[in-house]
């Protein structure tokens, strides 16, 4: 090789170096201790870098020090580095235990069996940074559950991108002897962890229902919306209902939160409407506050579609239960100086409106379905099908009104935009009374008769039948 052909070689490999330039970290996991070693290396060299998590666990994390022996002072929630040398680390301890105790809300009590924690208070990354390259190494029988993407395992670690998320967006952890799952899908895999030691027939009734979720999910859109998934599966004890509480997150990748009673049979496992709720928020971007009327009604309208479509309620059910969730909503609205809807999205918490939020968030995306198939445009599950294509990943936030702009866009109509400015600002419940004609859902004293008129039939088969899916 000639000196010339060196010369560009090295700058070829430099040049290289620098494309795959994401910050490269190393976890490793001290069980006894309960704590994380991080190692974060950074190949370019800095004037000056700044290591930030959310702000929330600094008390928890100590032990800082850079391979090149030079200092990292604390500025406010933040470490900061002066003079960074290429390819120099910075290693530090995180006392998840402690931070554990501390975020009982962001936790799980799992009888310590796992130790769950949200990632983005401990896992310090560079600002402006890409997403994290990481190898994990666990002693001998612990796992590990979290939302990052896995890649194939090296060295005998485990290796993980993570994909850069804001701070603010909460994610979860877990880390203990606990049993963990692939369920492969079309377009995906349910990265699934069952706390709280269910014994072999729970574990497989767990799986069974997932799975089943799962399916239902993939017959909206053919495939699922995203490759990779975290479902934690919490135990709360004897319960009422299988699965009590979910949630979907989206720090630091996708995961979903079910807590369950383990010990239910399946068939009330069969009758939960949460696990497709959450998994339903898949479909759609992060979309704020201001923005939960969309999310929360498009994955309340999902939550019982989806359902009637995989054969786990008959349609009539499915439309009972919108008709429910209607007048729960319609109850939940009642009095004069109503917010906005887009204001009492921001003060769902405070205000305990989550009824009227939800049902009338699925009366829009009921109302614009109708619209579309009326109209032979291509209708819901199809727009978000191309929404995946074009706009799930990278993850980031979208503006309520940018979503609704774009799915407008990716069938043609022009529906939803205008539906959106006047539903955001009214104070009132949704009137229902044009969908249920539409869709020939009769009132007869307290029952409620589906009218098998051709139009009907067709229209509302259209939406609740098997075939009803992203194929279309
Ligand atoms: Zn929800």
């Amino acid at each position: 090789m000639t000196a010339r052909a060196f010369a560009l070689c090295l700058l070829v490999l430099a040049l290289d170096a620098r494309a795959a330039g994401a910050p490269r970290y190393a976890l490793r996991y001290d069980e006894a201790t309960r704590s994380m070693q991080v190692e974060a290396c950074l190949d370019a060299a800095a004037a000056q870098v700044r290591f930030a998590g959310d702000g929330s666990a600094t008390r928890s994390l100590a032990r800082f020090a850079r391979t090149g022996g030079g200092a990292i002072a604390r500025e406010g929630a933040a470490w900061v580095a002066r003079d960074w040398r290429a390819g120099e680390c910075l290693h530090y301890r995180a006392d998840l235990g402690a931070l554990a105790a501390a975020q009982p809300r962001r936790g799980i009590d799992a009888r310590g069996d796992a130790l769950v924690s949200d990632p983005a208070s401990w896992l310090l990354e560079p600002d402006d940074a890409d997403d994290v390259l990481v190898r994990v190494e666990l002693p001998d029988g612990v796992a590990l559950s979290a939302p990052w993407v896995p890649l194939a395992p090296g060295d005998g670690a485990a290796r993980y991108r993570i994909p850069r998320t804001p701070d603010a967006w909460m994610g979860r952890i877990a880390l203990g002897r606990f049993q963990t799952r692939a369920l492969r899908l079309p377009g995906g895999t349910l990265h699934v962890a069952l706390l709280g030691h269910p014994d072999a027939t729970q574990r497989e009734r767990l799986l069974a229902w997932l799975g089943r979720v799962g399916d239902v999910a993939v017959r909206a859109f053919g495939r699922l919306p995203i490759g990779d998934v975290q479902v934690l599966v919490a135990p709360v004890g004897a319960q009422r209902d299988a699965v009590v509480f979910g949630q979907s997150l989206r720090g630091q990748g996708n995961g979903l939160t079910l807590f369950v009673d383990v010990a239910q049979p399946s068939s009330a496992f069969e009758q939960d409407w949460i696990a497709p709720h959450e998994l339903s928020h898949l479909f759609h971007p992060s979309l704020g506050e201001r923005g939960a009327w969309l999310a929360e009604g498009l994955a309340t309208y999902y939550q019982n579609v989806l359902r009637a479509r995989a054969g786990l309620m008959s349609p009539e059910h499915a439309w009972r239960a919108f008709e429910a969730g209607f007048a729960r909503g319609r109850d939940a609205s009642r009095g004069s100086a109503l917010p906005t809807l887009e204001a009492a999205s921001t003060r769902m918490g405070e205000d305990r409106a989550y009824m009227r939020v939800y049902w009338s968030g699925a009366a829009f995306w009921l109302g614009a379905e109708l619209e579309w198939r009326r109209r032979g445009l291509p209708a819901l599950d199809a727009r978000l099908q191309a929404f995946a294509q074009c706009c799930l990943d990278p993850p980031r936030s979208w503006t309520p009104r940018d979503f609704v702009g774009r799915l407008d866009r990716l069938g043609g109509g022009d529906v939803l935009a205008p539906m959106f400015e006047s539903w955001r600002v009214r104070t009132d419940f949704p009137r229902t009374d044009a969908l249920h004609a539409a869709l020939g859902l009769r009132h007869a004293g307290d029952a409620l008769r589906l009218d098998d008129g051709a139009a009907f039939r067709q229209l509302r088969e259209a939406i609740m039948h098997p075939s009803a899916s992203a194929s279309r």
